[in-house]
């Protein structure tokens, strides 16, 4: 079957609540919100991580990730980021002052680094263990891309952090292939301004987006990246206006 599991589904930290990460395979995953603590040990089997942006709440497990198995890893820590976001990593985490540049350090009795950046290109498709993905450009307030995920022949496209975006709906129209949407709501309405400045969703932002949508065929819509306060407000809003979308939590396992 043919699953993607969200190790981390909230936009902030809460009790039971994490950041960003989808796991979608033994070895891959997006973003870097949450890894160790849900995987433990096994997560020195990732190997491949594609990061939609730079955010804190979409990295932060990368440092700690390196450093954990750094002694027993075999082969480099591969982050796929679009350039401006491996610059951002580059200059304010792996910088020797923050966290060691593990870019600039081999691996034990090898001659590779412990972190190898791969920039990717939007519109262009990257295949790694078994799975492809498509960036595909978002709109929020650093340069920023979602994906489509191809896993066993089945598609999903995963905003991640997003305000309203035509390239989304235009790439949802195109592809009939993709079964299944995540897209993110951060706010409920009564925050629009925060969100359209932090270049974020709400709900009534999302019925609007929903608009867009002029396909026939089926899309399972899925939203994420929720601020822990504010779940239960954006709940009680999604369900108001009757959005046909299911909330993640982390833990949740999404059959494409
Ligand atoms: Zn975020
Ligand atoms: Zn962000």
């Amino acid at each position: 079957m043919s699953t993607i599991k969200f190790l981390g589904a909230y936009g902030g930290r809460g009790s039971g609540q994490n950041t960003t990460c989808v796991q979608l395979s033994e070895r891959v995953t997006i973003d870097a919100g949450n890894i160790l603590n849900p995987l433990g040990e096994d997560a020195n089997t990732i190997d491949h991580i594609f990061l939609s942006h730079c955010h804190l709440d979409h990295i932060i497990d990368i440092p700690f990730l390196i450093d954990a198995f750094f002694v027993r890893r075999k082969a480099p820590l591969n982050i796929y980021a679009l350039p401006e976001t491996i610059a951002s990593l580059k200059q304010h985490i792996l910088n020797w002052n923050i966290w060691p540049n593990f870019n600039d350090i081999d691996l034990i009795g090898q001659k590779e680094k412990s972190i190898q950046f791969v920039p990717i290109t939007c519109g262009e498709t990257y295949r790694v263990d078994g799975l492809s993905l498509k960036p595909v450009a978002t709109n929020h307030t650093v340069p920023s891309c979602g994906y489509v995920v191809e896993k066993e022949g089945k598609k999903a496209l995963l905003t991640l952090d997003t305000h309203v975006c035509d390239t989304v709906w235009e790439e949802i129209n195109r592809d009939c292939d993709i079964n299944t949407l995540v897209i993110e709501v951060s706010f409920p309405s009564r925050m629009a301004k925060l969100a359209e400045a932090s270049r974020h969703m709400t709900p009534l932002f999302l019925q609007d987006e929903l608009k867009k949508i002029t396909r026939e065929e089926p899309l399972c819509i899925y939203v994420n990246h929720m601020k822990p306060d504010l779940v239960d407000e954006i709940r009680r809003e999604l369900q108001e206006l009757d959005l046909p979308v299911v909330m993640l939590h982390d833990g949740y396992t999404i059959t494409l």
